[in-house]
């Protein structure tokens, strides 16, 4: 894609880094996640993956963040060393707190453990994250035919993250994609993910010139944005999370005009 401001040495370390991902996922047990039909929950807003019990394999989880911290180690040998304390660093208990923080996306949490044990700000969450996701990806596999649409306000049906991401199908369908556990639903074309509004006034579009299939949609009422990507044009469709990467510019532009992804619960 063009206009994209994410090296391309940047773009092939997260296709390896998804394409794990994908193979962790296949490893799971379908059982893994069993589902909590607690309808008044998911229609509150409460995120599926909350609600369901999800069997977390802690040994597993902590071989993961191995595998991913060796990928990164080859690809940067100076992150090597601190990569390896990592290591040293975790146990079932410590593991058991990544995956709960992790999916509560506590910044916090993972900054301050960064900084007591003197690793780079962003490692512990980026490891942590990365080996939840197969977890939140089988549930949202598991709930994907029951989600019809969202909450407004509420982020993902599934994994709660927050929404910025939707792609137009079809006759030119919105199509809300979560880029954290690849759930997506439908949404009404000039409704706002963030509040609900659906005033044609107060919902505008930004363009980015020289990118013809991206607009930014953002809304006056709630300053919330979401990217509308016309993909129905590629020859072939990347998944969800690489789309979300390749189109960080209209993050950057949406966040420079005073625009924010709606907060998380
Ligand atoms: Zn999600
Ligand atoms: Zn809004």
């Amino acid at each position: 894609m063009k206009k994209s401001v994410v090296s391309k040495e940047y773009q092939n370390l997260q296709k390896e880094i998804l394409l794990l991902q994908e193979q962790w996922k296949q490893s799971l047990s379908p059982d893994t996640v069993k589902p909590n039909p607690d309808k008044a929950g998911i229609a509150a807003g409460v995120p599926a993956a909350a609600l369901a019990s999800i069997d977390f394999d802690i040994s597993l989880f902590l071989q993961w963040i191995q595998e991913v911290g060796e990928l990164l180690s080859r690809k940067n040998p100076e992150l090597a060393e601190m990569l390896g304390r990592v290591q040293g660093l975790l146990n079932e208990e410590t593991g058991i707190r990544w995956i709960d923080e992790a999916f509560a996306l506590n910044v916090q949490y993972f900054a301050s453990f960064a900084e007591e044990n003197n690793l780079d700000g962003w490692i512990p969450q980026f490891l942590a994250e990365t080996a939840l996701r197969p977890y939140l990806q089988l549930t949202a596999e598991k709930f994907q035919n029951q989600i019809s649409s969202g909450v407004p306000g509420t982020g993902c049906p599934v994994c709660g993250e927050p929404v910025r991401l939707a792609q137009l199908e079809g006759e030119g369908k919105k199509v809300i994609n979560c880029p954290r556990c690849l759930a997506h639903w439908n949404e009404k074309r000039l409704s706002c993910a963030h509040c609900g509004n659906s005033d044609h006034e107060t919902i505008r579009f930004l363009t980015v010139e020289g990118d013809e299939s991206s607009q930014i949609q953002v809304c006056e009422k709630c300053k919330g944005y979401t990217k509308v990507i016309d993909t129905r044009q590629f020859i072939s469709t990347p998944s969800s999370a690489m789309l979300d990467l390749t189109t960080i510019h209209l993050d950057f532009v949406a966040q420079e005009n005073g625009y924010t992804p709606g907060p998380s619960r």
